[in-house]
């Protein structure tokens, strides 16, 4: 079964960020793992005050919000602002994961995000799969293929498509999904509004009237994307890649 490791910093980003790829692929048939870095919300309470199990509350709703796109979940107890790709022990965590489960794609944040877990939380992906060889005693995988996600349209500075992913038809499972971060209902708010608009924009030029999603091209080869040939329709290819041959003949 191909496997897809999409890599977020909080709890709800892969849902917000890749949401309708991830939901797109399990569909397919792959085996597609989420995993949140900054688990740990001790320092940045997101539940009300006076509730006693908020990190409970706000894990369980992680992991049902990710089931709700054919989805598993991996959390990893990391503190907001307190994680860094400098810091080894940050690598060790992202390439047992990598190494554990050898995926055929990874999805991660923007390196340039303004967001400074975003960017350390790519950072450090970056790094570990360039080979779990960092690990004492393991041989080493190499994620063959990496894309970078879009997040907010305000943090993901310098951010150009090169391709972009049809949704129209994730996006009740993307509502359904996000309804499930119940500890946090502002976050439900904000992402039942500005999803529709993001991911309109983002399809205005190709597919009218649709949704899509955006992503950039990290790294692949030797051999070439997987995606076209993947998504069929739902794939479409923008600036430099296009007409390249790069993607394969139809792109
Ligand atoms: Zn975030």
């Amino acid at each position: 079964m191909p496997t897809a490791l999409m890599v977020g910093a909080h709890n709800e980003e892969c849902e917000y960020n890749c949401g309708g790829l991830a939901y797109t692929l399990s569909r397919k048939g792959w085996r597609v793992v989420f995993l949140n870095l900054i688990g740990d919300y001790s320092n940045w309470p997101m539940w009300p005050d006076g509730m006693t199990d908020g990190q409970e509350s706000i894990n369980r709703d992680a992991m049902e919000a990710a089931r709700r796109l054919g989805a598993e979940k991996i959390l990893i107890d990391a503190k907001g602002h307190h994680f860094s790709a400098g810091d080894p022990s940050s690598l060790v965590r992202i390439a047992e994961v990598i190494d554990d489960l050898k995926p055929d794609l990874m999805a991660t944040h923007w390196p340039q995000d303004t967001n400074h877990d975003h960017r350390e939380v790519a950072r450090a992906g970056l790094i570990a799969a360039q080979t779990t060889a960092i690990l004492p005693g393991r041989a080493g995988y190499v994620v063959p293929e990496i894309i970078a996600h879009e997040g907010y349209l305000y943090q993901s500075q310098h951010f150009t498509p090169d391709f972009y992913v049809r949704i129209d038809d994730c996006m009740d499972a993307l509502s359904d999904s996000f309804q499930a971060f119940q500890t946090y209902p502002a976050i439900v708010d904000e992402f039942e509004r500005i999803k529709p608009i993001q991911s309109r924009a983002r399809s205005a030029h190709i597919w009218p009237g649709g949704y899509a999603e955006a992503y950039c091209f990290l790294k692949f080869g030797p051999r070439l994307s997987v995606l076209p040939e993947v998504l069929g329709e739902d794939f479409r290819a923008s600036g430099l890649a296009r007409g390249t041959g790069l993607l394969g003949a139809s792109n």
